[in-house]
């Protein structure tokens, strides 16, 4: 295949083979970033791990071709290093959207490109018209159900596809779309071996990082729990747990079942739950969901779980610190929805003080 991407590319697809290919070529030993020439690539892959980590979103600008070629596997290192797994995957999905966002824009060979030469898919050219739907491109089924997997939009499963002789038929929006995934997929990948260390003379730029990011990691959490619920209300109990979660410290089978019924229970979807999870240092993706699917009542008996009473809770030692509240009631369940019918009320009369006074 004629080879398409120009450093500008590179630059705009650094987590490409062709990239890799040019990084190499410069051999520069992770020491050497701390020298003064170099330090524009040591701040641009800092920058782009705050970015990625703390707003999601990594700026699809370009400053200087070789410095944003050379801060993406810097970035890699120093995030690996950094050990944080939500901060981890937060910049993975932000490298992720941000080579969508390019992605999509581009002329359909260099996708073709991209997917072929990087991720050795099995696609070509295939730009028709069926029905009312235009088509650029095919791609072979195994590949589109491995990356589609992980999109929980219906309109991704295979048989709400056009397919033709074993291959999907794709508009270049989607195609990008599972790019997304495979650079998502490439970046946890390369940045999941642990126990890394900097050399001394990079300590001084990455230890402020780690503690920002550390610092920041109660914040991020609070991001990725679920709106719906009233967090005020939990029971001492389950903020135990959700504070456990939170700060990736063990948390036994049956603390984890309680928790995962009764934040179904009280609205928390599949989704948010299983986003939650993630920061289980032994967190397994196709178990996890599995195993929600299995308490929702999606799966096995098709019996939805309640969270274990105030008895059951004690004696495996989850009930921490009751409060009063506690004293007066024998589920979690029914110590939530008091106190948020409290809570509720107190603002409902609040405001309504409020609007008398105006
Ligand atoms: S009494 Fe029930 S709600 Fe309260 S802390 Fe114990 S288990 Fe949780």
């Amino acid at each position: 295949m004629q080879a398409l991407l120009t450093k500008l590319d590179l630059a705009k697809f650094p987590f490409t083979t062709e990239a890799s290919e040019y990084i190499k070529s410069f051999n520069i030993e992770p020491v050497e970033l701390a020298r003064p020439e170099l330090l524009p690539i040591l701040e641009r892959a800092i920058d782009r791990i705050k970015q990625g980590v703390f707003s999601g979103k990594i700026s699809a600008e370009l400053t200087q071709e070789d410095v944003d070629i050379l801060a993406y596997p810097t970035a890699l290192m120093l995030i690996s290093v950094i050990g944080d797994d939500r901060a981890r995957r937060r910049f993975a999905l932000a490298e992720a959207k941000r080579a969508y966002q390019l992605l999509r824009d581009e002329l359909p060979e260099k996708l073709l490109q991209v997917s072929r030469g990087s991720f050795g898919w099995d696609a070509r050219i295939d730009d028709r018209d069926v029905g009312d739907s235009h088509f650029e491109f095919a791609l072979h089924f195994e590949d589109y159900v491995r990356n589609s997997a992980r999109i929980r939009d219906l309109r991704w499963k295979l048989v709400n596809r056009v397919l033709s002789e074993g291959y999907a038929l794709l508009p270049r929006e989607d195609f990008a779309r599972l790019l997304e995934e495979e650079v998502q997929a490439r970046v946890l990948d390369r940045t999941s071996i642990t126990g890394l260390a900097v050399p001394p003379e990079l300590e001084k730029y990455v230890d402020p990082l780690r503690s920002i990011i550390r610092a920041r990691s109660q914040y991020l959490a609070a991001d990725e729990m679920p709106r719906a619920v009233m967090a005020a209300a939990m029971p001492p109990c389950m903020r135990n747990l959700l504070s456990l979660l939170q700060t990736s410290k063990h948390i036994s089978h049956m603390g984890r079942f309680a928790m995962a019924a009764f934040l179904l229970n009280i609205g928390t979807s599949e989704e948010e739950l299983l986003k939650m999870f993630k920061s289980f240092t032994d967190f397994e993706e196709r178990i996890a969901r599995y195993q929600v699917e299995h308490i929702a009542g999606k799966r096995g008996s098709r019996r939805k779980y309640t969270a274990p009473n105030c008895n059951t809770m004690r004696t495996h030692g989850l009930c921490v610190n009751p409060d009063e509240l506690c004293a007066t009631i024998t589920h979690p369940l029914t110590y939530y929805r008091r106190k948020a019918r409290t809570l509720f009320r107190g603002r409902r009369q609040r405001n309504f003080s409020s609007r008398r006074r105006e």
